[in-house]
């Protein structure tokens, strides 16, 4: 999900970013993106392919393998149109890559990742302002954005999100406009890369046209447990009239209709869509939640009704991203009967292990668990950021 994302974090050589993700990319796109690999197969291994698998993805294009009938394997190369410049222009040429293959097959339905990637394309751009900032609690200051784009939100879904850029560090001006895209992600240079990172819509007023968002304030004032983040520096310093674009929002919730109960959880980054999500719970739908906090000054409130089972864990002096008291307070659960669906925000090793629970010990069907990786502590591998 945050693949996008940028790391303000200098990078390293492209050819080593990608060796980076190959393993984990290749993985993901024969797991998830099956009917664009087999495509690419047909196309440019033989249009009989039968177990077709991505190799390995390169700088410069695709390997692949398909097994005929008797067994014997045929290995492909699909070059692309010219070498990766980021890790986004990757992820554009290897879909360039599957559209191609598609078209020249004659097959008019698009895959799944050619699917996700239009609606990522349709994703809106909002350049608005800050009008308002208030202290909730030690660790959450609330911003409430308005004016500008804001007017015309089309809002998604409970926990929605919205990539939230601001002017680059010591400077006051945006370095994007409401043009800004997808594909933008991977073009910015060093002095122009906007300050940015993912926070979720605490709540949309259309009739004034106002937006709240509540961003952790983590490493700052009194948190000295944590890193500082440039987001959550300029969330601590901003003022009336800064100006913010906001790139979404998308969203994750999404639980199927026959859900008989939820399991939520959280650290910081994930309570503001908890109290959304706990806001528009269905009549005769328990839930149990779960979150993390440092401090017990930074509970906020949730609603209260005889079947939302709420459990805090104060995590005290341990580092955030460090304790494992999610994953603790959910093994401890005795599950009620009845389909779950589980969903959460935090620090992406917690998710991580919170899903391989849920999964392997508690046999919850993939698609009935939705964990993830808000931000990573710098020692968690990347390769869990997805939390999947
Ligand atoms: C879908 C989604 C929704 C999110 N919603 C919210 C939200 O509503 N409110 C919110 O505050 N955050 C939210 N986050 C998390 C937020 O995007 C990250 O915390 C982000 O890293 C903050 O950016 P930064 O520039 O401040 O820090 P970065 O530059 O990303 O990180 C700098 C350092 O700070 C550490 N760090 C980052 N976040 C934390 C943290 N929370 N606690 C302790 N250390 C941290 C990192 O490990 C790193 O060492 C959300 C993330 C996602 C993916």
């Amino acid at each position: 999900m945050v693949s996008n994302e940028p790391d303000p974090v200098a990078q390293p050589p492209i050819a080593e970013q990608v060796a980076d993700v190959n393993p984990r990319l290749t993985e993901h796109y024969n797991a998830t993106y099956a009917d664009a690999v087999e495509v690419i197969c047909r196309a440019h291994i033989a249009d009989d392919s039968r177990g077709a698998k991505l190799t390995a993805i390169h700088v410069d294009g695709l390997s692949l393998r398909t097994t005929a009938r008797d067994g014997a394997h045929r290995d492909g190369w699909v070059p692309f149109s010219r070498a990766a410049r980021s890790l986004t222009d990757l992820e554009s040429l290897t879909l360039e890559v599957i559209t191609t293959a598609r078209t020249t097959l004659g097959v008019t339905e698009l895959t799944t990742p050619e699917a996700q990637a239009r609606q990522v394309d349709a994703i809106r751009t909002y350049v608005t302002s800050v009008i308002r900032m208030e202290q909730l609690t030690p660790i959450f200051r609330q911003i409430t954005f308005g004016g500008g784009d804001l007017a015309s939100f089309e809002p998604g879904g409970h926990d929605q999100f919205i990539y939230v850029m601001t002017p680059p560090a010591g400077r006051t001006e945006l370095t994007v406009d409401a043009s800004f895209s997808r594909e933008d992600f991977g073009e910015f240079t060093d002095e122009n890369r906007p300050v940015g990172a993912y926070y979720t819509v605490r709540d949309w007023r259309p009739e004034d046209g106002e937006m709240d968002m509540l961003f952790v304030l983590h490493g700052l004032g009194d948190d000295v447990h944590a890193e500082p983040g440039l987001s959550a520096q300029w969330a601590a310093n901003a003022r009336p009239g800064d100006p913010v674009a906001l790139w979404g929002p998308r969203t994750a919730y999404d639980p199927p209709a026959d859900t008989d109960w939820l399991l939520l959880v959280a650290d910081e980054t994930g309570l503001p869509a908890i109290c959304v999500i706990l806001e528009n719970l269905p009549e005769h739908t328990p839930a149990h939640v779960f979150i993390e906090i440092g401090d017990d000054a930074d509970r906020l409130p949730l609603p209260t009704r005889h079947d939302i089972h709420v459990t805090w864990s104060v995590r005290g002096d341990a580092p955030a991203g460090t304790s494992t008291l999610l994953t603790d307070a959910v093994q401890a659960l005795d599950f009620p009967a009845g389909n779950v669906y589980a969903w959460g925000g935090a620090e992406a090793r917690s998710m991580r292990t919170v899903t391989t629970h849920l999964r392997r010990v508690r046999g919850v069907d993939r698609a009935r668990v939705r964990m993830v990786g808000y931000w990573r502590h710098r020692s968690t591998p990347v390769d869990l950021n997805t939390g999947d």
